[in-house]
Order: structure tokens, then sequence, then C-alpha cells
């Protein structure tokens, strides 16, 4: 087969992972043809972003102090990675141009004092530059042949859309499959690394955080790869966070469209365009965990097989938001009332994560994440209170309960089994909204009820068990 696989930062984080995961794709390499991708190296990424920050606030000596933090943290892990004394002199050379690089950015930027879209993708880039390095030497280090690529590097082609990047999937295709066949043919494990690429005119783009795992479908989508696996520290998807629940269990088989619906609900955190360049040609992804690799993960295809099908397949959460509701006589029948506060709301920055609106449309429900409540309050109290609005009611920390599985899709009296349960936990439900894709039912209940209530929907769908 030929695969594509990708590592997590956390399966990375230190020279035993490092060497465990380099094995394990050794092994694997045996008997097919493997493209490694990989993120950065733990919170190597965060920790970039931390040095743009003391760009902007021109604290040049916390920049400083990271950069020196990050600079001795892979060289150590470098160091003691690899074994063999040429190879690691090799790597050496290549981790200091690289952070000699990194150290001219990071002085151009303070000597300028701003960080713009464009200079902030360049900097974050460097935490999978480090990485591929370390790894591919690693790979090395074992005796087999790979070889260390940047996304640009690789062949991936992007808009200029910095941040928020998105690959022009001809160019990238021809040039991608250009660098990546011949290194395939003579048997070399190719190690790229995640997140980023570059625009037409070779600047460097990043595709927003968690990006590796669309670096990693790009490049199977250009390779015609049999499958993509997304490893990292949990075992699959789950049918629901095992911390809440003692017995959820990994989801043996998703469709995409269910995956798709899962990773936004952050079940486990999976780049949300990830899926779409694996759509046309239908190649199959695997998440699986680097720490029990016995475990075959969570399968995602276009068409699941029928044994696994389930009217409802996980129960997913997203804790601590707030609700607000708007009341006012003059919303009704009056165009434009959602799109005001939703502009007004996009124009302050606030992300809303549910709607839902009455038919009488004397009331609108959203809700926003804690974070940002006290803002989003505010900004409706400032822009439309006593014109549009008349009364605004706010309930902080509630909770999103979601219930995902495309076998709800027509099927009668999921939303019965789903209130009676919740309401034999006498929790009460605030507010619901279903797309009419069916495939996710989704309602707001206190963060306090939210343990008993998913627990009970878990145990009511009979989610714990294998079939
Ligand atoms: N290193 C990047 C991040 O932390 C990309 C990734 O991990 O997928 O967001
Ligand atoms: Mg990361």
């Amino acid at each position: 087969m030929r695969l594509v696989v990708k590592f997590g930062g956390t399966s990375l984080a230190t020279p035993k992972h490092i060497r465990s995961v380099a094995k394990f794709i050794q092994t694997i390499s045996k008997k097919n043809q493997v493209v490694m991708v990989c993120s950065a190296i733990n919170d190597t990424t965060d920790e970039l972003l931390d040095i743009s920050e003391s760009i902007k606030k021109e604290n040049r000596a916390l920049s400083d102090s990271i950069l020196a933090k990050l600079t001795k943290q892979h060289k150590q892990i470098g160091k003691d990675t690899i074994t063999n004394s040429v190879i690691r002199k090799h790597l050496f050379e290549k981790l200091d141009a690289d952070l000699e690089e990194l150290k001219g950015l990071i002085h151009g930027m303070v000597l300028l004092g701003e960080v713009t879209p464009q200079s902030l993708d360049y900097l974050i880039s460097f935490g999978e530059r480090l990485s591929v390095e370390i790894v591919s030497h690693a790979i090395l280090d074992l005796k087999s042949k790979s070889v260390a690529l940047t996304g640009k590097e690789a062949g991936i082609v992007t808009d200029s859309n910095f941040g928020q990047s998105k690959p022009l999937m001809d160019t990238t295709r021809l040039r991608v499959s250009t660098n990546l066949e011949p290194l395939l043919s003579k048997k070399f494990i190719p190690v790229i690394g995640g997140f980023a690429g570059a625009d037409q005119h070779g600047h460097i783009t990043t595709f927003g955080r968690g990006g590796s795992d669309y670096t990693a479908t790009i490049i199977a989508s250009c390779i015609k790869a049999d499958e993509v696996w997304l490893m990292s520290d949990v075992d699959g998807l789950m049918s629901a966070d095992p911390k809440m629940v003692k017995n959820a269990r990994v989801i043996p088989e998703v469709s995409y469209v269910e995956a798709m619906e899962m990773a936004l609900f952050g079940a486990k955190q999976i780049h949300p365009r990830s899926f779409e360049p694996l759509l046309s040609k239908k190649i199959p992804m695997r998440i699986r965990s680097t720490f029990n690799v016995n475990n075959t993960g969570t399968l995602v295809t276009a068409n699941p097989d029928e044994k696994t099908n389930k009217t409802v397949k996980c129960v997913s959460v997203i804790r601590h938001n707030g609700l607000i509701d708007m009341r006012g006589g003059s919303m009704v029948g009056a165009p434009g009332t959602a799109a005001t506060i939703f502009t007004t709301l996009a124009k302050a920055g606030i992300n809303i994560m549910m709607i839902s609106q009455s038919p009488s449309e004397s009331s609108i429900s959203i809700v926003v994440k804690k974070n940002d409540l006290d803002k989003a309050v505010n900004t409706l109290e400032m822009e439309l209170l006593g014109k549009m609005i008349k009364k605004i009611d706010v309930t902080t920390d509630v909770s999103i309960i979601a219930l995902i599985g495309s076998g709800m899709r027509g099927t009668i009296g999921v939303a019965s089994r789903v209130f009676s349960s919740v309401a034999k936990k006498r929790s009460n439900v605030m507010m619901i909204a279903q797309g009419s894709s069916e495939l996710n039912l989704a309602f707001v209940v206190k963060d306090s009820d939210c343990a008993s209530a998913v627990q009970a929907l878990h145990d009511e769908f009979k989610l714990a068990s294998q079939s």
C-alpha cells in the first residue's frame, strides 16, 4: 500500500518518542511505500506565537529568551535522539542553519516592531522545519533512507491568505507528485513538515492551527495514497469524552461527513478542511494512537460498513459557553434582523457557535464561548439594545451537547428518546438546534447538568456496546 502517516506534536515530544516513531515507520515501510508528515514538537507552535506576542509588546528580552529555550530544547532532543556521530553532526548543521534563519527573522521583526500576517506565518512555520530534520535523521540513524522536506519544498502551493491558506490543488498535485514519486521509487521515506506551504510568490503560508492534518490529506490526494493515517495521543474518535463517560469507546467506522461533524465538535481535534482532499478519490483515513499501535483506531470512509451503522455514533460536548437570548417586538417580520445581529458580532470578532430563532421571530438565541461572552453582550447592548432589541438575557456556564450520526436521518423518535432521557436526569434543556441534514442534533444545558445528561444519552443509545 501507499500510505501517508502523520504524527502530531505529542507523538514527538521526547527523544524516546521520536525513536519509536522512526522505528514504527521503518517497520511499515518494509511492506508499504510511506510518506511521513510531522507537526512541530510538542507546543513549539505556541511558543513561536508567544514570540510574536512579545515582539508586538516590544519585549525583546522575552522573545530572546523564548528563542533561546527553543534552540536549547531542539538541540538537546537532536543530540539525545541520534546515536551515529556522523548523522548527528549532519543534523546539527541543518538545525543550526534553520535556527540562524529564525534568529534573523525575529531580529528583523523586532527592528520593524510589527507582526504582519505574512511574517507571522513565516515565523510559526519553523516548528515543523525543525521537527522534520530531527525525525528524518532519526530514520537515517536506523539505516533507512530518508529526506526532510518543508511543505514548500514538497510542492504545496497555496493562495496568499496568510494564516488560513488553501492549496491550489492543480499546481500542488503536479509539483508534489513530481517531487515525491522519484523519492518513493528509490525507497526514500520523505518526512514532510505539516501546517505550511508557500504561495505563488514563494512566501510561506500556513493552514491555521492543527493544519498538519490538512497537509497529510493534501499529500495523500496528490500521490494517490491508499490510506492516510493520523497518529496522535488518542485511540481514535470516541463515542464520548472518556474523561466524562467511563465506558466511552473507540468508534470503529464513520463516514467523512460524520467525522467532519465530530471534528468540528472537538471530540478529537482534526483540522476541519482535512477531509476535502480525500473526497473525490475516496481515500480512507485512519485515526490511530501512536502509543497503542495494535489498536486499529477509527476508519473514516465514504461509505462505512453497514454493520457499523448506528442511529447515533457519538455524544460530544462543548463546555463553558454563554447563552444570549435577545427579544423584541420589532424583530418580528423585520428582514435583516438576524443579519444585523450577526454582522455586529462579527465586526467585534465574536464567533457564534449555535443559533436558534423562534418561528414567531420575537426571539433569537445564540451561544458563544465564555471568553467572548462579556464582549458580545457589551457590543449588543451598545449597538442594538433599545433599538432593534428590547431585552437581552444572559446565562453563563452552559454546555452544548451534540449527538452525531447519519443514522438519525429519517429515523422517527430520536428527539423523543434524547429529550426524555435528559428529562429523567432532571436537566433543563435551554435551546435546541438541528440542521436539516439531521446529522447532528444539538442542545444546550447548564454546565452542572452536562455530565449526567451525556452519560444518560450514552446509555440510551447503547454507545458502549460493540454492536
Ligand atoms: N504545529 C501546528 C499547530 O500546533 C500544526 C499542527 O500541529 O497540526 O497548530
Ligand atoms: Mg501542534
